[in-house]
């Protein structure tokens, strides 16, 4: 009997890459691993991991009784005493309790955390869309500056970036403050209600709980209706119109390609003022790479202080999936090809010596033929084979090839791996 991975889920393996989407592909899983974690120590983030479950409860106060995810998309269970729990869908929830538990209010604000991890929705599964995804996150906690959103969707982007997504642009908008809210949503409410027999029923059940997420809705003759609908922008307070001002001139000084989108109201009942999406034409259906925004009720709503926050979650999948698959780099450093059995030692401490000074190097354990072990150093990826034979062990020298260009030299290994360390890591 055999058995199959469930629904919506995906392996990442070592295989052959020309059949693989790329998020199945351990080596650009480490790559993009390796690139976040360096982006967050230069910006000064902390890394921060919180269960990937949590009691039901919380994402039903946090995401909101009426949004996609807890109404459709969260895998709920009951442990053995009873109690109500579900794998957690999204990150910021978790993280915002961590921070009030841990009275993390009481440190010197803002607090910057980061993480990089599982999430889970009951989803029909597409291109880009599973029901186990991968979450890149960052939250920031305990400070409303203007500069803050700047500095998060500036690390979005650079993210992205850094991982090779193409062509992105942010989509920026304000939801406002209570007050905004207040004086425009029975304004969008009325519209709606008005032209309720043009919508799809999803969106009808919303003109009572959450009109503002309509402009959600993938509906076209919906789409097409609220192309008239009344715009937030033209309610906003002259605090939020300045803030969203301040949020576009920073990301204007930091030259990140930026759009005024005021139909952009994100799923999640926790936000307020900034939202902002990343998208990138290259994914087609499925463009919006990832998306965040301000939350500045929900530290209080989870039972903290008065205290704002922002975040953004991006998804790893997307990520990859617009970014150039493959990218320039090899995947090896040096693969080392032994023409006789007495070359293996030396090898392996030569290897050995590189990776003590941080270059990727393997050798054959599969007992292949010299010309099996060239082809095997190409599947590899290697950008140099280093080769060891009876003229090299005796003369005590390797031959170095340049994998890509064929070109061969000799070096020179009497006095220890310095001289090949050269050879290859230049
Ligand atoms: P969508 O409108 O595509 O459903 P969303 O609003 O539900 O997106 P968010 O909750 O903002 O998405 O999640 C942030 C990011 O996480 C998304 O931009 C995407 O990259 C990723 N993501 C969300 N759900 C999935 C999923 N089911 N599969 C893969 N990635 C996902
Ligand atoms: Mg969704």
């Amino acid at each position: 009997m055999s058995h199959r991975r469930p629904k919506g889920t995906y392996d990442v393996y070592p295989g052959d890459p020309s059949r693989q989407e790329p998020h199945e592909r351990p080596d650009l899983w480490d790559r993009l691993y390796d690139a976040v974690r360096d982006l967050f120590r230069r910006y000064g983030y902390a890394e921060v991991r919180t269960p990937v479950f949590e009691e039901a409860e919380l994402f039903v106060r946090s995401t909101g009784e009426t949004s996609d995810i807890v109404r459709k998309e969260m895998f709920v269970f009951r442990d053995k005493a009873g109690r109500e729990l579900a794998l957690r869908p999204e990150g910021t929830a978790g993280v915002v309790r961590a921070y009030v538990e841990h009275g993390l209010y009481k440190l010197a604000q803002p607090v910057k955390m980061w993480y990089f991890g599982p999430m889970f929705r009951h989803e029909r599964q597409q291109k880009g869309r599973y029901r186990q995804h991968t979450q890149i996150g960052a939250e920031v906690l305990g400070s409303d500056d203007p500069l803050v959103d700047v500095e998060v969707i500036a690390l979005l982007y650079a993210i992205h970036r850094s991982a090779g997504v193409r062509k992105e642009v942010i989509h920026l908008n304000n939801l406002g403050d209570v007050e905004t809210r207040r004086r425009y949503v029975p304004e969008l409410r009325a519209f709606l209600e008005r032209h309720r027999s043009e919508l799809d029923p999803d969106s009808v059940a919303r003109i009572e709980t959450n009109p503002l997420r309509t402009f959600d809705s993938k509906d076209p003759n919906t789409q097409a209706v609220l192309r008239e609908a009344p715009l937030i922008g033209e309610y906003l307070s002259e605090e939020a119109s300045a803030y969203l001002k301040a949020v576009r001139e920073g990301l204007e000084t930091l030259g990140i390609p930026h759009v005024l989108d005021e139909r952009l109201v994100r799923g999640l009942d926790y936000y307020t003022s900034t939202v902002f999406e990343a998208k990138s034409p290259v994914l087609g259906a499925q463009d919006t790479v990832g998306a965040g925004g301000r939350y500045n009720r929900l530290v209080e709503e989870l039972g903290g202080p008065d205290m704002p926050g922002i975040g953004f979650g991006t998804g790893v999948e997307r990520i990859l999936l617009a970014a150039e698959a493959g990218g320039g780099e090899s995947a090896l450093d040096a693969f080392f090809v032994t023409l006789t059995p007495e070359a293996r030692l030396p090898a392996l401490r030569l290897a050995e010596a590189l990776r003590a000074e941080g270059l990727s190097c393997e050798l054959d354990y599969a007992g292949r033929s010299p010309k099996g072990q060239f082809r095997q150093a190409d599947r590899a990826g290697a950008a140099y084979a280093v080769v060891l034979g009876e003229e090299e062990l005796s003369g005590a020298f390797c031959t170095v090839r340049d994998m890509r260009s064929g070109e061969e030299r000799r070096v020179s290994v009497a006095e220890g791996p310095k001289e090949l360390l050269r050879a290859v890591a230049g």
